[in-house]
């Protein structure tokens, strides 16, 4: 590999962070390593099994880290070809938490799952036919799971009788095999009032009772419920529900998790920023103003505008393509000055580069390659 620090690479093992080529990613290490211990000891203590959801990162590298320091048991991936360049890099164990409908990735998910642990998500009686042709194809039998919809309204089929009735389907049908749910809520994850998550995590527990009463119904067993995010983790992992948890964000973080509030009005997420962008201060022409060298090529807006740290008064207020527009009312900061953002929201901003840079103490410890980077298939 070419690996010209500038040119092919952000950074190098052992160079200080004031030399790393901006923007870059870095994640602060020892902060990272906290969020993982305090995720496994949650996951741990309420006995639910940690699938990872490795969208947020996309890196082999970050997913080890998990397994040997988080405790993760396995990852989730939303794309068969994000999967495919984790299970290369050696992780073996994944469950895609997405419908996976075309004949050429269906058959990419069934070769693939003769190499790995692998599991899938099923909400229509037409894609229980064609991965059940696929799967006896290659005379292999293919882990489903049924994702139901708990009120999100985005994929997921009814909860109760009907995603019993396609369970069932799923158990007679040939190289298939029904091991469980998937209820996955995205929008109660980032509601940052209280009450508001609290009421929608009722309404989701409920719907996912209701299912499994219906699957008895059906004489199915159902060792698996997989769902959960960063913003309402501890919920899943309390409920005596759920089995699996595929929070992803939470081992970074981001500037839009940062903003939920818990029932007493304090932090509700657990925990901390690891996840920077470097950048540095390409013009200070402009009086109470500088521009630095991060804009949407290194950072996803769709959450918001990153949230400079370390410099008072100082914000980052608008970006362009390779520019971000930051008011420094105090005059703090100078040309070549390098600042940090915490992005609006990880996993799309993970998706921008080629490298995560591991530091501690003011040194790049590791470089992980964004293994899965681009790969939307
Ligand atoms: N599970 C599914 C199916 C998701 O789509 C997502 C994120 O969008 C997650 C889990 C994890 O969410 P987060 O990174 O917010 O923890
Ligand atoms: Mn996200």
């Amino acid at each position: 590999m070419n690996s010209e620090v500038g040119i092919n690479v952000p950074a190098k093992i052992g160079m200080p962070v004031s030399e790393i080529e901006t923007p870059a990613l870095i994640v602060e290490l020892d902060v990272f390593e906290r969020n993982l211990k305090k995720m496994r000891s949650i996951a741990e203590a309420n006995g639910v099994l940690l699938r990872a959801h490795a969208k947020a990162h996309k890196s082999a590298g970050v997913a080890f880290r998990q397994m040997e320091i988080g405790g993760a048991h396995g990852f989730c991936c939303q794309k068969v070809s994000e999967a495919t360049a984790l299970v290369e890099a050696g992780i073996d164990d994944i469950l895609i938490s997405n419908q996976i409908v075309s004949r050429a990735k269906i058959e990419r998910l069934v070769a693939l799952s003769k190499r790995a642990k692998l599991r899938v998500c099923v909400d229509d009686p037409l894609n229980v036919c064609d991965l059940s042709s696929a799967a006896m194809a290659e005379g292999t039998v293919l882990e489903c799971l049924v994702e139901i919809d708990v009120g999100a309204g985005r994929c997921g089929v009814t909860h109760g009788e009907e995603a019993a009735k396609l369970a069932r389907l799923i158990a007679d049908a040939p190289g298939l095999r029904f091991v469980g749910l998937q209820a996955y809520h995205g929008p109660v994850q980032h509601y940052v009032d209280a009450e508001k998550r609290n009421a929608t995590f009722k309404d989701i527990l409920k719907k996912v009772q209701e299912t499994l009463v219906a699957l008895v119904a059906e004489d199915l067993d159902c060792p698996i419920v997989s769902g959960a995010g960063t913003g309402t983790f501890r919920k899943e992992a309390t409920s005596h529900v759920f089995t699996e948890l595929q929070a992803g964000t939470y081992c970074f973080m981001d500037a839009a998790y940062m903003t939920l509030r818990d029932e007493h009005g304090g932090p509700e997420v657990p925990f901390e920023n690891a996840l920077f962008l470097l950048s540095t201060v390409m013009s200070a022409a402009r009086a109470g103003a500088v521009v630095c060298d991060a804009g949407h090529k290194s950072v996803a807006v769709d959450s918001g505008l990153p949230k400079l740290v370390d410099v008072p008064g100082a914000t980052y207020v608008s970006c362009n393509d390779e520019h971000g527009m930051v008011i420094d009312p105090n005059g703090h900061l100078s040309l070549k000055d390098q600042i940090r953002l915490i992005p609006g929201h990880c996993d799309p901003t993970c998706n921008l580069h080629d490298y995560l840079i591991g530091v501690r103490n003011g040194f790049v410890e590791t470089v992980w390659p964004v293994t899965s980077r681009g790969k939307l298939w």
